[in-house]
């Protein structure tokens, strides 16, 4: 069995086999917003797409040409290559729990997107039989950051079980042909780095959105970064920014952090508005 789980270190990698990438069967788990973004492009390079969902989104899919499932028997028994979860991350557990995966016949590689990497992978590997490939991913960009093309922005991946090398190698290839910049990373690692970086941007972006900060006439360009992060971290559900919070296990120490770094600044400022009364008042 070819399987690398373990590496720690993050690094620019090309995914590709020697094999030409093959064309897709995917089957989309959760087709909300991420989920229909990602089919888009998937659908635009020729792979098939299906998908199931707890809305019925059957009259967008039917504009999509995309096969719509409402019953998750029919959609895990057609021939799909691919199943790519694109829940959410408080529902994951919850949607996997609730499909038959244990029945699967047929060996496909399931492919999870969530901003969270170390969650999905255990769930994933606790719910499926031993014989399907795994692969983590977080494309790190979303319908806004990606609506003019995804070119320079980071997949994030890892190949937890992979046996199927040119299955995997055709998925990725996906990404790699949008011109993505591929970082293969363990999902330990990817939790580290992303509670430091992605969920302190949307817990940043989610207390100037609770102040109620708006543009103005005299913005500068510092403050008008403050507006659009304030934006788009708005624009996410608030299930995707407290999935990054309950299930990453880095986030309540950055989360503490942020807190004891916005006391010490406090601090630092009303004893220097006091140095300063003092030494007006002499
Ligand atoms: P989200 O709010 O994180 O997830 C919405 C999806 O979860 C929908 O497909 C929804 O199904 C499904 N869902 C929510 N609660 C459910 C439940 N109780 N039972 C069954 N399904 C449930 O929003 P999103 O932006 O579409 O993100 C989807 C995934 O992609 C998330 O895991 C997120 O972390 C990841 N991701 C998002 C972005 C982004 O920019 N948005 C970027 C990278 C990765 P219905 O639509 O059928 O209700």
């Amino acid at each position: 069995m070819s399987s690398s789980s373990s590496s720690s270190s993050s690094s620019s990698s090309s995914s590709s086999s020697s094999l030409p990438p093959q064309t897709l069967k995917i089957g989309i788990v959760g087709f909300g917003t991420f989920g229909q973004f990602l089919a888009k492009t998937m659908i635009k390079q020729g792979h098939t797409t299906r998908a199931t969902s707890r809305t019925d989104y059957s009259q967008l899919c039917h504009q999509l040409d995309v096969p719509f499932f409402r019953d998750v028997i029919p959609f895990l028994e057609a021939d799909n290559d691919v199943i790519l979860i694109c829940t959410s991350i408080l529902s994951l557990s919850e949607v996997l729990n609730s499909m038959p995966l244990r029945r699967l016949k047929r060996h496909m590689l399931f492919v999870d997107v969530l901003s969270v990497k170390e969650h999905p992978r255990n769930v994933l590997l606790q719910v499926l039989p031993e014989n399907m490939d795994v692969l983590c991913t977080h494309p790190m960009f979303g319908p806004e950051s990606g609506k003019n093309g995804w070119k320079d922005l980071p997949l994030v991946y890892e190949k937890v079980r992979v046996r199927d090398e040119t299955r995997c190698s055709s998925f990725l290839h996906i990404f790699e042909s949008e011109g993505c910049r591929m970082v293969e990373m363990s999902c330990e690692e990817h939790d580290k780095v992303a509670a430091r970086s992605q969920f302190l941007s949307h817990s940043i972006g989610r207390i100037l959105a609770e102040m109620g900060i708006e543009s103005t006439s005299m913005n500068t360009k510092s403050f008008e970064t403050l507006v659009k992060l304030k934006e788009s971290t708005t624009n996410d559900s608030f299930d995707l920014f407290s999935g990054l919070f309950i299930h990453n296990r880095f986030a309540q120490q950055e989360l503490m952090n942020l807190e004891q770094s916005f006391e010490k600044v406090k601090q630092r400022l009303l004893k220097k508005m006091s140095e300063q009364q003092s030494l007006s008042s002499v």
